[in-house]
């Protein structure tokens, strides 16, 4: 198994990258906030509570999206491996998933930074808003987002690091250029399908 954390701020591409990944290599993708809007579609007591933070910017409380997570990853027993995407956002979280993994005998082997500059980040979730109504991409809700983003889940970085784990990548230019440095990385690990 290899398992990746795709990590980075809002709008960093980590969304666009995992796809990429997930065909090249037959990861199984988990997206905390595919998974969040896709409990708030089906109206369930999870989605219309987690929706209200969503909103706010603010994270999820640890619990619901560990919960999640752990569901998921009881549900992919055959997977190749993971790729996380917008897990983990807090360092409890990062404890929690290490606990899962080491329950099945796994564990996390890399985590991926996309480093993009604030200003970019800005102007990419604005155009996000625009092109897909997503409705946390608006201007304050953004501003909030990017906040949380710095205080507690820029952390989660460090508690990998101290792990060894640690590689950035710079998360500016052409996304075929971002992903053959994200390759670069990954195939000591994994080979593609
Ligand atoms: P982005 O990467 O663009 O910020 P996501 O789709 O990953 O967007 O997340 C959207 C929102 O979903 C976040 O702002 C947050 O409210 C919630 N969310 C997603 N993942 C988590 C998580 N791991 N912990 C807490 N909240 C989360």
């Amino acid at each position: 198994m290899f398992n990746l954390i795709l990590f980075g701020p809002p709008g960093s591409g980590k969304g666009t990258q995992s796809s990429n990944l997930i065909n090249t290599f037959g990861l199984k993708h988990l997206s905390t906030g595919d998974l969040l809007r896709d409990e708030i579609s089906r109206e369930t007591r999870l989605g219309l509570e987690a929706k209200k933070f969503m909103d706010a910017g603010q994270l999820v409380p640890d619990a619901v999206v560990i919960g999640m997570i752990g569901s998921k990853l009881d549900e992919n027993p055959q997977a190749r491996g993971f790729i996380f995407d917008g897990f983990p956002r807090t360092t409890a979280q990062a404890e929690a998933l290490d606990n899962l993994l080491q329950l099945k005998g796994t564990n996390i082997h890399m985590l991926i930074s996309l480093e993009v500059p604030e200003e970019e980040l800005k102007q990419r979730l604005l155009l996000r808003g625009a092109v897909s109504g997503r409705s946390d991409d608006n201007e304050e809700v953004i501003a909030n987002r990017i906040v949380e983003y710095r205080a507690k889940t820029e952390p989660v970085s460090n508690y990998y690091e101290a792990q060894g784990k640690l590689e950035r990548i710079k998360g500016v230019g052409e996304v075929e250029e971002i992903f053959g440095a994200i390759k670069g990385k990954i195939e000591s690990f994994i080979l593609p399908q």
